[in-house]
């Protein structure tokens, strides 16, 4: 029996230029590693006997869907690729979820499309489970992000510098798959029918509100700024926010090289191929505003007045970096336990993240032990510790319910590096263990689940992991 997924594909209605119609390719000997049953009822996808495993790895493609590529383009690194699209995905269509919001149901891993760059289309098992459960983690965190539905071993083997690896299939759910780089694709060719007709799609299904491009900007903008925020307030370092990797939706997508810090300081990175840092953590927030300058070039075309659109759009774009700043304010005023961080407050956060830097301390840990009093142990310079801790007791006497509002921005747990390795080691090996540990105790991270200590330990030194690898 087949799964009944209720598609309402709107992407495939779009103009042909946009996709590629293409089945996935059917893989050797499909085994389930994990299906992700709560967001499955959350997307009306009734539960039933079915053959999991052949429809999540693309050998059977279910009732209603229109498998498709999308085409896009991308700044890779700063410089242009006119056109990249999915090279190893299949977009199977969209349902509408319990909310009535519009979800893609996307296929990572399926095999070769036209849009294929030098690879063979597919996936390996350790960027398909360490996607699963760091997307899975951050929507557990509150952070707006694409989501795992399930992921599959293909019985095949996928051939790396490393050597042969098991392959592998992730299905993917989105608000949408519609990037900075899908409008960029349409510029580059000057094909402005398209881009109108991009920008008709991508304003009813994301911006419905909005009257012109330039409201469609401002509420990306928004978006992008208070995902950055997000980002930064949980040590949470993208990798590789090329604008084929930013969404219109405002989510997280493309978890490749992706990573938490261990030891907070602002310069980190971890991408093997980030050579010059453009995408450590500190510069997130500089390269998203690059990142929306390049949509706003797209987005001129489509105004009668251009000159007018280029004021109002450079205005919009040179705002978000203190739009970002507030956001950040508030979002770490939280972690601190204030309600209402004001700008008088950013001092207070500033030193204490330079104290944390100074020492090596670890972020998740620090900001966690703050409402129990215990973050003094975190850090090496104890006398600067104790002048900081007088100045912010002296601010949170204002304040009411400040342990729980910590509690509430800091969480107890987060994804780490090294036990993602581990879980991918295991994984490899057979032993889906630790696999299921991880989505168990990340499903509740704000929650303190004292027998599960273990995954909130920082890394001993023989487990650091210094670099992060992409999925490719
Ligand atoms: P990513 O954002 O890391 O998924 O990759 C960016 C683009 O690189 C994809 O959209 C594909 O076009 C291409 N790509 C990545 N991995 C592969 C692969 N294994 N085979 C073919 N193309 C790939
Ligand atoms: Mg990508």
């Amino acid at each position: 029996m087949t799964l009944d997924i209720p598609f309402d594909n709107s992407y495939a209605q779009l103009p042909p230029a946009f996709f590629t119609r293409l089945d996935p390719t059917p893989v050797k000997s499909p085994r389930l590693l994990a299906f992700n049953e709560a967001l499955a009822r959350e997307l009306g996808i009734a539960p039933q006997e079915a053959d999991l495993a052949a429809i999540f790895a693309g050998n059977k493609v279910p009732e209603g869907a229109t498998p498709l590529a999308q085409l896009y383009a991308g700044h890779q690194f700063g410089g242009f690729s006119p056109q990249l699209g999915d090279g190893r995905a299949n977009l199977l269509g969209e349902v509408i979820d319990r909310t009535g919001s519009r979800r893609d149901i996307q296929l990572k891993g399926s095999g070769p499309t036209p849009y294929s760059r030098m690879g063979d289309g597919r996936a390996w098992l350790g960027p398909v489970l360490r996607e699963y459960v760091v997307s899975e983690a951050m929507h557990a965190m509150g952070v707006p992000t694409t989501r795992a539905l399930a992921a599959v071993v293909t019985g095949e083997s996928v051939y790396r510098e490393t050597g042969a690896l098991p392959g592998a299939v992730l299905t993917r759910v989105a608000s949408s798959h519609i990037r900075v780089g899908t409008f960029q694709v349409f510029l580059a060719r000057r094909d402005l029918e398209s881009l109108r007709a991009l920008y008709d799609y991508t304003r009813a299904r994301h911006t419905p509100e909005a009257q012109s491009p330039g409201d469609m900007l401002r509420a990306v903008i928004d978006r992008q700024a208070r995902l950055i925020a997000a980002w930064e307030s949980l040590g949470f370092i993208h990798g590789v926010m090329n604008t084929d990797n930013t969404t219109l939706s405002g989510e997280t997508i493309d978890y490749g090289p992706c990573a938490f810090m261990d030891r907070y300081h602002p310069d980190t990175v971890f991408s093997s191929i980030d050579a010059h840092g453009r995408y450590a953590y500190g510069n997130q927030r500089h390269v998203i505003v690059w990142n929306l300058a390049q949509l706003a070039t797209c987005l001129v075309p489509l105004h009668d007045d251009q000159d007018a659109a280029v004021e109002e759009m450079t205005r919009d774009i040179h705002a978000m970096p203190e739009l970002i700043g507030r956001y950040w304010l508030s979002a770490f005023g939280h972690k601190i336990g204030l309600d209402d961080a004001s700008e008088s407050d950013r001092p207070l956060i500033d030193e204490l993240l330079a104290l944390m830097a100074a020492s090596g301390a670890d972020f998740t840990n620090t900001f966690r032990a703050l409402a129990d009093g215990s973050a003094r142990d975190q850090v090496t310079d104890r006398d600067a510790y104790d002048a900081w801790h007088a100045k912010w007791q002296a601010r949170l006497a204002s304040e009411t319910g400040t342990a729980e509002r910590m509690r509430a921005a800091n969480p107890w747990v987060i994804p780490r590096n090294h036990r993602i390795e581990q879980m991918i080691e295991a994984a490899v090996a057979g032993d889906m263990a630790p696999f299921e540990r991880l989505m168990r105790v990340l499903a509740t991270p704000y929650e303190a689940q004292p027998d599960e200590a273990e995954l909130t330990r920082p890394p001993r030194s023989a487990e650091v992991v210094q670099q992060t690898f992409c999925g490719t």
